[in-house]
């Protein structure tokens, strides 16, 4: 008999980790950080109801800070077991783990600038030094191939799409099969794989960002290629908060496309953020994980790109007055040097802000697309007069529709379905709808809940 634990990823997006034990065994699946409102960072500070070092093995999908960026803190808690992933998932980690350490410590510093911290002295949830220790604990496998991780306990990952690396992975505890769909990718996008079909466990868990909408179905090309013309002729930026791994990357390869087909403006293309830089390259290193279209680097690197590493060089961007297209992080508006060019830039109506992401419950993101006027920002209100545009399907999740294609086009007939990785309410209703339309037997668990399996 075995159980898991829903520790992040139910009632929420944000968080996704989950907690399998098996005989005596304690496997942690995903351990991802919280993101978006307070309320939600705030589980990140949550004891564990396990104790660290009693894991036996930690089994990850893919890089996103969401599924790994709590890591550090369980390693600094005393986890010694191996972390089972692609190897690209490895790579990828090996530049964002360190950069969430970093954005850790400076969020501790700042507290205790402002003396709200609710530890005394303010320290940061997990430092630099456990960001690499953690990594020195990755073991990566071989897509396809199934690799028992502990005695009658093993592993196989597959193909997602979503990210560089991403992967499903199914979980075999002796007579029965946990499947983790991962976060799930899309069909018929340029560089990485389709979803790929995999054989059904006991138990699915299977995400639902998504679960409530499909992707307006819009021309990427030619949308990106007006925005980019409007903001030109404007004289503007035209500003995209964007994810570093995955998301510029596509960005990067649709304005190649489009300045090849001369469909594109003669304008600076900045890249504001070192750890997308470092990805673009990574992304270079792994192209077996590429579809059949993508077989090159040169893929994600446009004339006119610039990727812009030291921080003074970043500030100096706020004084260009000429049209340009401005890619930086964080994807979520949570942090980092973003931050500083919305404070410049969000009260030029001559600025055209692009989301390309999924924007949480409670964030500035979601604030910003449910029409506020204004938008306070290091303490200052600023009022927006920047146009505010979204490109959904640019969104490395499958909407509605391709999470029930990947559904159905796996073998295998789970005897209970874990709808996860969605906002509560959507979590839900796509759980209701999948009990309707494919007959499962679904559910969205909360936070904290067991079940058996
Ligand atoms: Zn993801």
């Amino acid at each position: 008999m075995s159980h898991i634990q829903f520790l992040g990823g139910a009632g929420g997006v944000t968080g996704s980790k989950y907690l399998v034990t098996y005989k005596k065994y304690k496997i942690l699946i995903d351990c991802g950080l919280f993101q978006g409102a307070r309320s939600e960072r705030e589980k990140n500070w949550d004891r564990f109801p396990f104790s660290s070092d009693e894991i036996d093995a930690v089994v990850l999908t893919h890089a996103h800070i969401d599924h790994c960026g709590l890591l550090p803190r369980v390693y600094a808690e005393g986890l010694k077991a191996p972390i089972y992933s692609s190897n690209a998932t490895k790579a990828l980690c090996e530049v964002l783990l360190p950069d969430s350490a970093m954005l850790q410590e400076e969020e501790a510093k700042f507290r205790s600038r402002k003396g709200r911290s609710r530890h005394s002295p303010p320290k940061p949830l997990y430092t630099a030094e456990d960001a690499q220790g953690v990594l020195k604990q990755f073991k990566p496998l071989p897509i396809h191939k199934s690799h028992e991780i502990l005695p009658g306990v093993s592993v196989t990952f597959s193909h997602m799409g979503h990210i560089l690396g991403a992967c499903s992975a199914n979980l075999t505890l002796g007579e029965k099969t946990i499947s983790f769909s991962g976060d799930i990718g899309r069909y018929g996008v340029p560089i990485l794989r389709d979803p790929e079909p995999i054989k059904l466990g006991d138990l699915l868990l299977v995400e639902s960002t998504y679960g409530d909408r499909d992707h307006l179905e819009t021309d990427v090309l030619e949308d990106l290629s007006k925005l980019a013309f409007d903001v030109y002729k404007k004289g503007g930026v035209l500003l995209v908060p964007s994810f570093a791994v995955g998301r510029t990357q596509l960005l990067l390869y649709f304005i190649r496309e489009l300045q090849i087909k001369g469909k594109f403006p003669d304008m600076p293309i900045i890249v504001d953020s070192p750890m997308a830089s470092d990805a673009t390259s990574i992304y270079g290193r792994f192209p077996e994980f590429f579809d059949s279209e993508t077989k090159s680097k040169d893929a994600f690197h446009p004339q006119n790109l610039y990727f812009v590493r030291d921080s003074n060089e970043s500030r100096k961007l706020n004084q260009i007055d000429k049209p340009m297209v401005l890619i930086s992080a964080s994807g979520m508006l949570s942090g980092g040097r973003i931050l500083h060019h919305l404070y410049h830039r969000i009260s030029d109506p001559r600025t055209i802000l692009l989301f390309v992401g999924h924007q949480p419950k409670g964030g500035r993101g979601d604030w910003i697309q449910s029409g506020a006027t204004s938008l306070t920002i290091f303490k200052e209100e600023k009022p927006i007069r920047a146009r505010v545009e979204t490109i959904s399907s640019l969104s490395a999740h499958g909407d509605r529709g391709e999470i029930i294609r990947w559904i159905k086009s796996c073998s295998g007939s789970p005897s209970k379905v874990a709808v996860v990785h969605g906002e509560e309410d959507v979590a839900q209703k796509f759980a209701e709808q999948l009990n309707k339309d494919l007959g499962l037997n679904s559910k969205a668990p909360k936070y904290t809940e067991t079940w058996e399996v």
